[in-house]
């Protein structure tokens, strides 16, 4: 093929929007020659390329606008460190399957046992997906509903929060919610309930929720309408960040981990 045809047939499916044929043509041009491939394998390769780069730029897309607070991987989990959790139920939420059905996955534990890193790993699968997802902690989630509140436009700012069908909301319980945080959280959640997922992360067992939530009729109603199609993921087990600290020699093996993991997550690494 001549140069000018081949730069013309560039331009044609820079118009056409595929530009990542556009720029592998070449390449694959000389590659289908070399390895005498057949018409419909060469095409087949080219329209293979243009797909998948069009499936990258989107989940770049779904991830920037999930506002992750880190990028950490189902992958990179080690879930040798944390035998408590079951393999098999992350590797189910990694399929997405709870998003089609819009069923909620609470993952609860003590600080530093990797839920944040799960609730994220999860949330990079279900960008992959194509699913629209958010993340958020608590503490600005529930500041920006009552700051809506003020200023009149819960309204809106709840249908905004119905959207994604992935709405991730990280650390429930390390601080206490007002009585008007606490309604409109509940609001929200009935809003979503059976039409979009909820994942949440709490340090604190369900039993005090009542206290998170300064109520105990509130807490129940909302648990009421999460629990309802959900999976819970209970997580026993030891700090990841003091295990690193401990394999650096900074900490000794008898210490107790709580006080300290407690402390630790406040200066946590992934804020
Ligand atoms: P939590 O949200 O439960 O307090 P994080 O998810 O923030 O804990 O985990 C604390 C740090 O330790 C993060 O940097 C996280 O990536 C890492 N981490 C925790 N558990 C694991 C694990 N099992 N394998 C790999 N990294 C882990
Ligand atoms: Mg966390």
């Amino acid at each position: 093929m001549n140069s000018t045809t081949l730069e013309r047939l560039q331009e044609q499916m820079q118009s056409l929007k595929l530009p990542q044929a556009a720029a592998d043509l070449p390449a694959l041009l000389q590659d289908a020659s070399k390895r005498e491939l057949s018409y419909a394998d060469f095409l087949q390769e080219l329209v293979g390329r243009e797909l998948a780069a069009k499936q990258e730029r989107h989940t770049q897309m779904k991830t920037t606008m999930a506002r992750f607070p880190f990028h950490k991987t189902l992958e990179s989990f080690d879930f040798k460190f944390q035998p408590s959790i079951d393999v098999k139920t992350i590797k189910e939420l990694a399929t997405g399957r709870f998003i089609a059905d819009a069923d909620n996955v609470l993952l609860l534990g003590p600080p530093g046992v990797g839920k944040t890193h799960l609730a994220v790993g999860i949330g990079l699968k279900a960008c992959a997906l194509g699913h629209r997802t958010v993340f958020t902690t608590a503490a600005g989630l529930i500041g920006s509903l009552v700051r809506a509140h003020q200023e009149n436009r819960i309204e809106e700012k709840i249908k905004l929060l119905v959207q994604p069908k992935l709405l991730i909301i990280d650390e429930i319980g390390y601080l206490p919610i007002e009585r008007l945080g606490a309604n409109l959280f509940f609001q929200l959640v009935s809003r979503r309930y059976e039409k979009g997922s909820i994942l949440l992360t709490s340090n604190q067992s369900l039993a005090g929720w009542g206290q998170v939530f300064g109520d105990q009729v509130i807490a129940t109603a909302i648990l009421d309408r999460l629990l309802h199609h959900s999976t819970i993921v209970n997580i026993k087990g030891e700090s990841y960040r003091l295990k690193e600290k401990r394999k650096a020699g900074l900490l000794a093996r008898s210490e107790s981990y709580t006080a300290e993991s407690v402390a630790d997550n406040v200066a946590g690494d992934n804020r």
